[in-house]
């Protein structure tokens, strides 16, 4: 199988412009790298309507050009259902019943970091299994045997992160994203992962299933975000900060492209252009502020 990197968005409204500056990034790792590049709709969840179409327009309108057909979650419930098969068949799955409040609610166990879930279904006997099935529908949690997991970032070196009983399929039926991400990484080859560093702690989780799966763990790169002028994550409410609302405010596509390479240190033009120019060793660490 070929290697790859890959952008996977969710269809949850129109990209902004650290979302576009993800994905440039992305660009540059793979392309640099000779990997093909895939493109991942993630719409198992916050999907709007129309919002997919949106994306990709907006990328390709920003240079970001990628390989083969796009590939979205909702057709690949059966990967998902096979690897939970997989990890029920090890025994390293059990029915959740909890609600968020009752996780919110429950002591924590002891030693557990904080945040972690607190164990509450893990061993049911079977009355009370049968009792709590009668109910509520079940969430499937991993059966996790390590407290904690480490991954090594191109940016960020050495990461150790929480590893708990996580979610490998809602009591809603909808696979969680932390399986169907390392199951869809897997399937279609991606060995290079380049994503938003909010994403960061999450990545032991996914790791960590990975190795269960026998799943060679990809090399990961965690972007700094785009922040406002208060240091807050970029989102819609901070103004112009789509393709569309640059461009009906005067700013055309190319120049928001150009100061998205500029704020990367690279030069203006087109992203084959900066790809002579990348270099991830000098690559900014701190997140970037946009102002309009
Ligand atoms: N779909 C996720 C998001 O848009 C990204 C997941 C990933 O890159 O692993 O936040």
């Amino acid at each position: 199988m070929t290697s790859a990197g890959r952008f996977a968005p969710s269809p949850s409204g129109e990209l902004h412009v650290g979302n576009l500056r993800t994905a440039i990034l992305a660009w540059l790792f793979a392309r640099s790298t000779g990997r093909t590049f895939l493109l991942r709709v993630e719409d198992l969840d916050r999907a709007r309507a129309g919002a997919e179409a949106e994306q990709l327009r907006d990328l390709e309108a920003i240079g970001v050009t990628w390989d083969g057909e796009v590939v979205r979650q909702t057709g690949r419930g059966r990967l998902y259902a096979d690897a939970i098969t997989r990890l029920h068949n090890a025994g390293l799955t059990y029915e959740c019943f909890c609600t968020r409040r009752e996780i919110q609610e429950a002591p924590s166990a002891p030693h557990a970091p904080q945040g972690a879930y607190p164990g509450t279904c893990r061993n049911l006997d079977p009355a009370e299994l049968e009792f709590k099935r009668a109910t509520r529908p079940a969430a499937v949690r991993l059966r996790s045997a390590v407290q904690e997991y480490s991954v090594q970032d191109r940016l960020h070196g050495a990461f150790t992160g929480v590893v708990d009983d996580f979610v490998l399929r809602r009591n809603d039926g909808v696979t969680a994203y932390n399986l169907a991400v390392v199951v869809d990484d897997a399937e279609q080859g991606v060995d290079q992962v380049v994503r938003g560093d909010d994403l960061l702690p999450s990545t032991p989780r996914q790791a960590y299933l990975a190795s269960l799966l026998s799943i060679p763990v990809p090399e990961y790169a965690h972007v700094p975000l785009v922040v406002n002028a208060d240091g807050v994550r970029l989102a819609k409410r901070d103004g112009a900060v789509t393709l569309g609302d640059l461009s009906r405010a005067g700013t055309p596509v190319a120049a928001v492209r150009d100061r998205l390479l500029e704020s990367l240190g690279l030069p203006p033009g087109t992203l084959e252009h900066a790809l002579n120019s990348f270099d991830p060793d000098v690559l900014p660490r701190k997140p970037w502020i946009w102002s309009a």
